[in-house]
């Protein structure tokens, strides 16, 4: 299944939310925002200046929101902190962009100016353009060692954390290596014969994942954990099985965050499959919806732990493991479902999960102000669909109002796909923010390849 195929067959079960959402009462009150930093004209060069830092970088969090434009953080900045407000992931000291064109199969000469998550995330993980679909390989389909890969071989602590599968493209990219993202789990190989074990080859995306052993990852895809594995040693177990009896912790519920310790690797399977998105609220549709405020997700497993948890959770195990040693540990935490979203044109599940995200992001960012020698960078991998257009102008897409916190009407625009189709991304650049050492690299436009340059650098595992 494509994931086009996959992300519009989600909107069907969420229409039945979606209906009830209008009734709901307003979800959170505008928070206070602490002020937007210096006096309007003051000079700030003294004050950027100073973040502008160099020298030795211990760990790295890097913060990645799937889908994550520029339109996508100024709708969830607008609905949840007002126009004027600012996001936690606002307030980094140091931006720039990143372009994020891929480019097409063997032909890495030829851009392709749309990328997908896996061509995205493993621009960044591997150092190199690649196609769409691509995992962990460049645009010949030859595998390359990863960001993750090249630090936990250098000795630092390794991880990776998300809201959808662990499998999916973005966490799969920095984790293994095969030549499309379909190739979950060990029964979902059809695309990807030459990585199958039964010919010779690492795996699927979870089998690699096993092998690999980073200290901890946690996010959904349970399900292709529980694929029966084709040859080898562990033939006719489970990768789950195949994890258990090669030492790693599995917790499946939140309230197993606390409890880890010991030094084996910890798995963190919370969903079948994504896990479930926090806020609800209408579907966009060809004439618009009436006024509507976003509700909480009441359908949410609340055994599942949110992003910040499992960051929180993250940081904790990598911090602890790695005291004591020279080098520290990297982080990668992933917001996965902005991008689900906004494919389904449901922009109150976009903004949750962008909320969301950014709890995540101030997880981080609590530690780094602590851990002088923390590099956070926050970034996209590909901008989205959403647009915010005038309120009461037809338009040929399909468009949501939702009342925002401060009380403003917001009209939410998705127009890159045919009505009743999965929304597209779009290839416009993205924006990386930086705080910490060597933070700076990241000024000015960059390459999303350029990422995996300064965070190897940052490492000097490059
Ligand atoms: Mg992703
Ligand atoms: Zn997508």
């Amino acid at each position: 299944m494509t994931t086009s195929q996959r992300r519009r067959s989600r909107i069907t079960g969420t229409l039945a939310a979606v209906a009830m959402a209008a009734a709901l009462t307003p979800l959170v009150p505008a928070e206070a925002d602490g002020g937007l930093g210096p006096a309007p004209g003051a000079d700030r060069a003294d004050s950027v200046r100073a973040e502008v830092r160099g020298g030795r970088v211990r760990n790295v969090l890097l913060f990645v929101g799937d889908g994550m434009g520029d339109s996508e953080i100024t709708l969830a900045r607008n609905y949840q902190h007002g126009a004027g407000g600012r996001l936690t992931l606002d307030r980094l000291p140091l931006t720039g962009s990143l372009t994020t064109h891929s480019v097409v199969k063997g032909d890495p000469g030829h851009p392709e100016y749309v990328t997908d998550s896996a061509a995205g995330a493993t621009a960044w993980a591997i150092g190199a353009k690649t196609y769409n679909g691509a995992i962990g390989v460049d645009a010949h389909g030859t595998p390359r060692p990863t960001l993750l890969e090249l630090a936990k071989r250098r000795g630092f602590r390794t991880g990776s954390v998300t809201t959808s599968e662990l499998q999916d493209a973005t966490p799969a990219a920095i984790s293994a290596h095969v030549l499309d993202r379909s190739c979950m789990g060990p029964e979902t190989m059809r695309q990807c014969a030459p990585n199958a074990r039964e010919n010779g080859g690492p795996g699927s995306i979870a089998e690699q994942q096993v092998a690999l052993r980073a200290d901890v990852m946690m996010g959904g895809g349970a399900k292709y954990f529980d694929q029966r594995i084709a040859a080898g040693r562990f033939a006719g177990r489970t990768v789950r099985q195949q994890a258990v009896d090669t030492g790693f912790q599995v917790v499946e519920r939140a309230d197993q965050l606390p409890t880890l310790r010991g030094d084996q690797p910890v798995l963190g399977l919370f969903a079948a499959e994504g896990l479930d998105s926090v806020w609800t609220g209408p579907q966009a549709r060809a004439g618009g919806t009436p006024p509507t405020r976003c509700a909480e997700n009441t359908g949410r497993d609340a055994r599942q732990p949110r992003l910040a948890q499992m960051t929180r959770a993250a940081i904790d195990l990598l911090d602890r493991r790695s005291r004591g040693h020279d080098r520290g540990f990297f982080l990668q935490v992933e917001g996965a479902q902005i991008d689900w979203g906004a494919h389904d044109g449901l922009p109150c599940e976009q903004i949750g999960e962008t909320v969301q995200f950014d709890e995540a992001v101030a997880v981080g960012m609590e530690f780094a102000r602590r851990h002088g020698d923390t590099l956070v960078i926050v970034t996209a991998d590909h901008a989205q669909s959403t647009q915010i257009i005038p309120n009461g102008v037809p338009s040929p897409g399909m468009t949501a109002t939702l009342v925002t916190n401060e009380g403003g009407h917001m009209t939410v625009n998705y127009a890159t796909a045919m009505p009743g189709e999965a929304q597209e991304h779009t290839g416009a650049q993205v924006r990386v923010a930086g705080y910490g050492p060597q933070a700076a690299n990241i000024v000015g436009l960059n390459d999303n390849t350029d990422l995996f340059h300064i965070l190897t650098r940052a490492m000097g595992v490059h």
